[in-house]
């Protein structure tokens, strides 16, 4: 009998289709009950901007306020479901949060959307000028706005679990290397800035040498010049999110704003989704633990946060318009807990730490000798060995892997070349704030990056050890991927 008779009686198929419409209202695109197959995706951007001021503003070596708003900082948030399985994806305008606190907001976002804790992936993006959720070098945590950011950040992720509509997700990348520098120079022997409680000794690297420093010799690693997109919109063709990600520290922004990350989301947002008032996008940080926007063989060149923004805009807005979305893809997400040990002082150097804060009483570190001094101590005091969280997760054929670190480009790469997905990208400071992760032959070249503190705190061999976890993790999704019905 013909469908379009409007007077027959639904069949009971029909009738499960109409109820799920009554229950989920129309969603752009959904016209069939087919739509409830493949790929779902909703999507919420929620206003993490301090409310309470004077806030702590950490990523420097010394402790900062700020007192007002420059540019806001958001939770950009994707949800996505595919058959039984539904993950979360979380890139906060933070420069760093730590897993206690991560934990916090996955538990809270847990029990208000069913997604499991471990299928939650929160990142920072490494703006250096927001609130501190983690205490590192001179600068404290910041407890008020703490409480004020865990049940936000849940907050978001159940927003974004409402708002799940029938989605196509397509993916493609571009390089752009126009701000990304590897910003770890080898110095001649002798002019590398070091500190004696740095647990290095005749370092041989400098991050950020100058322009004008003869001493430099040559920088010490590859940089990632990929610009990588991921796009999803709903089933009718309108944009419904992009995460996009790119390997450069940060661009530099007067506290609070959320830096070039922000200013990058506004721009796709007029420019690529003018009339989609639900659109939501995210620029997540790659690997750029070794990596700037400082050319330092260049005294001409000349960047902002608004240059960075526009430009790998668009990168982003080109590789746009290339992408084919497909909605019949299944999605996947691996954890695993990896035991680290810490690095920490010696007797001798500890007693001598001691002795910097006894004389440096109740007042901040104001040195950078006190600073790692104060580090030493404070490394002291927290256990040796350390479990920290790595993630894979796919969709489709993307793979994505994250670490709960500042990672080196060359680590990314790494990835990158033995991921047995076709396209890969990395998110690093995820679930987590484990400092850097220098490679081994890194480490004894020394340099900032080296110094012990808890912002590089992990044994010499974490490297190796993550990058061998997560491509594991990588290849166990690939053989679920051909052997599991994930539906
Ligand atoms: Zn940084």
């Amino acid at each position: 009998m013909p469908s379009s008779r409007m007077t027959d009686a639904p069949s009971p198929s029909l009738w499960i289709g109409l109820c799920f419409w009554m229950m989920c209202g129309p969603a752009d695109g959904m016209g069939s009950l087919a739509a409830q197959d493949g790929l779902w995706a909703g999507a919420f951007a929620i206003d993490i901007s301090p409310i309470e001021f004077p806030v702590i503003v950490n990523g420097g070596m010394y402790e900062r306020t700020a007192s007002k708003i420059v540019e806001p900082l958001h939770a950009r948030i994707v949800v996505l479901k595919s058959g039984k399985k539904k993950i979360a994806i979380c890139i906060v305008d933070s420069c760093m949060i730590p897993r206690s606190i991560l934990d916090r907001a996955k538990k809270i976002a847990s029990q208000q959307t069913g997604i499991l804790a471990k299928d939650i992936l929160i990142s920072s993006t490494h703006t250096h000028s927001a609130p501190s959720s983690f205490g590192c070098l001179g600068s404290s945590a910041d407890q008020r706005y703490i409480r004020f950011l865990i049940p936000q950040l849940a907050k978001g992720i159940s927003i974004a679990n409402q708002r799940l509509v029938p989605a196509k997700v397509g993916w493609g990348k571009v390089q752009n290397a126009n701000h990304v520098f590897n910003r770890r120079w080898l110095m001649k022997p002798g002019t590398a800035q070091t500190n004696r409680f740095s647990g290095k000794v005749d370092d041989r690297a400098q991050m950020n040498p100058g322009v004008g420093n003869e001493n430099k010799i040559r920088q010490l690693g590859p940089v990632d010049k990929d610009v990588f997109v991921m796009s999803l919109q709903k089933r009718n063709g309108k944009p419904l999110a992009v995460l996009a990600n790119y390997s450069t520290h940060y661009a530099g922004a007067p506290s609070i704003s959320a830096d070039y990350f922000g200013l990058f989301a506004n721009i796709l947002s007029s420019e690529y989704a003018a009339d989609s008032g639900d659109f939501v996008a995210a620029m997540s940080n790659g690997t750029s633990g070794d990596a700037n926007c400082i050319d330092f063989t260049d005294a001409k060149r000349k960047f902002d946060r608004f240059t960075v923004a526009r430009d790998l805009a668009d990168s982003v807005l080109g590789v746009l318009k290339t992408i084919e979305h497909r909605s019949n893809v299944t999605i996947d997400m691996q954890q695993a807990e990896l035991e680290v040990s810490i690095r920490q002082a010696d007797a001798s150097e500890l007693k001598a730490a001691k002795e910097v804060m006894m004389e440096l009483g109740e007042a901040k570190p104001k040195t950078l000798q006190q600073v790692y001094a104060r580090e030493a101590i404070l490394l002291s005091e927290l256990p040796s060995k350390r479990k920290i969280v790595l993630q894979t997760l796919r969709i489709g054929e993307l793979a994505i892997a994250t670490f709960p670190n500042e990672v080196f480009a060359e680590t990314g790469l790494k990835i990158k070349a033995k991921s047995p997905y076709s396209a890969t990208f990395n998110i690093e400071l995820a679930n987590g704030a484990e400092g850097y992760i220098p490679p081994p032959d890194q480490h004894t070249l020394g340099g900032y990056t080296t110094w012990r503190a808890r912002s590089s705190c992990l044994e010499e061999d974490a490297e190796p050890k993550i990058v061998a976890k997560l491509l594991d993790l990588l290849k166990l999704m690939k053989d679920r991927d051909d052997t599991v019905d994930l539906n």
